[in-house]
């Protein structure tokens, strides 16, 4: 158990050194690690490896007891079409109705139903437990600016009822409000999470790092584009969408997208969620969810590359 944070440390320091290059001490780390990514590159020349230029990750935000399950199934049919692995954020409590998921709730048979069917494509993490606004932290957060205890509470409950629909515990957690702190990230590690995702310009200005980082043995990999204009909530164009992606392929090869489910009823709104794929598809990407970022990183299958990632392929799964 002791020894396993320190491998994901070391394999996330440098690769948040190649990432966050300003910090000094980084810089150090940066040239011990770019030794060893040569010595592993000719170590495995001719291997099962597979260069990619960017690494391509849906998340999918709000499936929770008020769900619309046709909506959510259009949404989800759209990457199950396109055999695209997807992250489902889950809100497991109604406060207002006080009701949780659990196997008598027909959102959790459903979600079960898509998670059995197409278990390579589909992981349900935890976004939040009740989604309800609950501090001023940053623009709002239902966790950041509670105390530790608070946390540690909230996030037991959440975790007892995620339990009863999924007979599972997530590794990866999802804040609502794309908004956390300090005692949430202590709260996640003690509870065997392995990664958390909040939102970029969340993570920059109150963590100071930018994208992937590792810290107390949890990585942090924040959503940096968007599929919804966040002031109209209107899923955004398809033109201004390729241009972050490409933006984001350039600058970290990453985007982490991040959608609500409920903003796709209409068909033109799936076409550009359609779009969006196509485009990652055309690029030279690797498509994953976050739990399973966090699992290859951990387990040395995904690393970081001068321009892009090298990825040791265990099973024939979907790339462009
Ligand atoms: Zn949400």
């Amino acid at each position: 158990m002791g020894h396993k944070p320190i491998n994901r440390r070391q394999l996330l320091g440098a690769l948040g050194g190649s990432v966050t290059v300003s910090q000094p001490a980084a810089a150090g780390l940066e040239k011990g690690h770019k030794h060893r990514q040569i010595l592993n590159q000719s170590d495995t020349t001719d291997s099962d490896e597979t260069e990619y230029n960017t690494v391509v990750i849906f998340r999918n935000d709000d499936p929770a007891p008020w769900t619309d399950i046709e909506v959510l199934s259009g949404v989800n049919e759209v990457f199950i079409n396109n055999e695209i692995p997807f992250t489902q954020g889950i809100v497991p409590y109604d406060k207002n109705e006080d009701e949780g998921i659990n196997l008598e709730h027909e959102v959790c048979e459903y979600l079960n139903s898509v998670a059995e069917d197409n278990p390579e494509l589909v992981e349900n993490a935890l976004h939040g437990y009740t989604h309800v606004r609950e501090t001023d932290f940053f623009w709002g957060s239902e966790f950041g600016g509670l105390t530790y205890d608070q946390q540690n509470q909230k996030i037991t409950n959440s975790l007892q009822q995620f339990d009863e629909c999924f007979d599972q515990t997530p590794t990866t957690f999802i804040p609502p409000f794309n908004t956390y702190d300090e005692a949430t990230v202590q709260v996640l590690a003690e509870k065997g999470f392995r990664l958390v995702s909040g939102g970029f310009y969340f993570q920059r200005d109150y963590f100071g790092k930018e994208m992937v980082w590792e810290d107390n043995g949890i990585i942090h990999l924040p959503a940096n584009l968007a599929m919804e204009d966040s002031e109209t909530q209107e899923v955004k164009k398809i033109d201004s969408l390729e241009q972050e992606y490409d933006k984001n392929s350039e600058e970290y090869s990453l985007n982490v997208i991040m959608l609500h489910y409920n903003r796709y009823s209409e068909e033109a709104d799936k076409q550009v969620l359609e779009g969006m794929i196509q485009h990652a598809l055309e690029d030279n990407s690797k498509f994953m969810t976050l739990g399973g970022f966090a699992e290859q990183i951990e387990n040395g299958a995904l690393k970081r590359t001068e321009d892009g990632w090298r990825v040791k392929e265990t099973h024939s799964t979907k790339s462009s």
